[in-house]
C-alpha cells in the first residue's frame, strides 16, 4: 500500500492519501515548470514554463496541453483572483499583471517608490482584494529566467497591493529570497517560503508564519517548518489548513503545527502546486519538465 507514491511520517497522514491513486503525468517537454493556477469554470490550468517564456494549458476534460501564452514574459507564478481572472508574476517585464475576462493586462505594481521591482515571483490574493507578491532576484540573476539586470530595490521583499487605492507597501523586508505565499483558510495567517539557499552558505529554506493584524500589517514571521529535502518553493492549503508544499522529493504535507506528516513523492523536483477539479481535490504539481496530478482524500482550501 502507498507503494511508490506517499511516505507516511504520521499517522494521520494515512488518511491524506488514496492507496490506489496514482501519480499522473499530464505534460512533458518544459524546462521548468512553475505557477500552476486552476480555473473551475473552464475545467482548465495555466503554468509557467519559465525558461521558455511561455506559459502552458492543460485541459481538465480532453487532457490536451496547448500553448496559452507565448511570450509570457518568463512567467513564473500565477493565481486565480476573487472574480476568476488570471494573476501573473512576469520575470522578463519585472512586474504583476492581471488578464482581464475581456483578455487585456493590466498592469497591477512594477514599481516600488520609484525603483523597478526585482522579478515577482508568486502571488496571492485575499478576500478582501489585496494582492500579496514576493520579488526575489531569480529573474534578474541570468538571462535564463528574464533578463540579467542589477536589482534596484536592493532587497528582496513581500509586498501587499491596496484593493482601493492600488498602493502597493512592503510588507516583510527580512528576507533573503522570498518566495511561495499563500494564506491560511481563514485568511489569518500569511505563510512565506524563503529559498535564501540557493544564494548563501546555510541559507533560509523554510517557510515562515505571519499573523495578521486588523488594519492588514503582519506580526510574528517566526519559522513554521524547514525543509528536509530541497527548497520549499511554492505551496498551497487544504480546507484543514494543512500546507501542501513543493520540496526536492516530492510534495511535503503539514499540518497548522508544523509538523511534517507525510510525502508524495515525485520522479522530479517539485517547484509548485495548486488544488484543481472541481471538487479541488485533485493535486496538480509542477516539477522541472513536466506536470503531474494525484487524486486526494481532501480538498483545497477555497480561495475564491
Ligand atoms: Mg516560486
Amino acid at each position: 500500500m502507498f507503494r511508490d507514491v506517499a511516505v507516511i511520517l504520521d499517522e494521520r497522514f494515512r488518511n491524506l492519501v488514496i492507496p490506489t491513486a496514482r501519480l499522473e503525468k499530464l505534460a512533458e517537454g518544459c524546462r521548468w515548470a512553475e505557477g500552476p493556477a486552476y480555473f473551475p469554470a473552464g475545467r482548465y490550468l495555466v503554468w509557467s514554463d519559465v525558461p521558455n517564456d511561455r506559459m502552458m494549458r492543460y485541459d481538465e476534460t480532453s487532457n490536451a496541453v496547448s500553448v496559452f501564452r507565448a511570450p509570457s514574459g518568463y512567467s513564473n507564478g500565477n493565481t486565480v483572483d476573487r472574480q476568476g481572472r488570471l494573476m501573473t508574476c512576469e520575470h522578463g517585464n519585472r512586474r504583476v499583471t492581471r488578464t482581464e475576462h475581456d483578455g487585456s493586462i493590466t498592469v497591477i505594481a512594477s514599481h516600488y517608490q520609484g525603483k523597478r521591482l526585482n522579478s515577482p515571483n508568486d502571488v496571492v490574493v485575499r478576500s478582501d482584494g489585496s494582492i500579496w507578491f514576493t520579488d526575489p532576484a531569480y529573474g534578474i540573476d541570468s538571462d535564463y529566467e528574464g533578463h540579467k539586470a542589477q536589482s534596484e530595490m536592493g532587497g528582496c521583499h513581500v509586498y501587499r497591493v491596496d484593493p482601493q487605492s492600488g498602493d502597493i507597501a512592503v510588507v516583510a523586508d527580512d528576507f533573503v529570497r522570498p518566495n511561495g505565499i499563500a494564506f491560511s483558510p481563514n485568511e489569518k495567517r500569511l505563510y512565506v517560503a524563503d529559498t535564501g539557499a540557493t544564494h548563501v552558505v546555510d541559507g533560509p529554506r523554510h517557510i515562515r508564519a505571519f499573523d495578521l493584524t486588523d488594519s492588514g500589517s503582519l506580526t510574528g514571521g517566526g519559522v513554521f517548518a524547514t525543509c528536509t529535502d530541497g527548497l520549499f518553493d511554492g505551496f498551497r492549503l487544504d480546507e484543514a489548513g494543512r500546507i501542501w508544499a513543493s520540496a526536492g522529493d516530492g510534495v511535503h504535507c503539514y499540518d497548522p503545527g508544523g509538523t511534517l506528516l507525510g510525502k508524495v513523492l515525485v520522479p522530479e523536483i517539485v517547484a509548485n502546486v495548486v488544488f484543481g477539479g472541481v471538487k479541488r481535490n485533485r493535486l496538480y504539481i509542477c516539477a522541472t519538465t513536466s506536470l503531474y496530478a494525484i487524486m486526494l482524500p481532501v480538498n483545497g482550501a477555497r480561495t475564491f
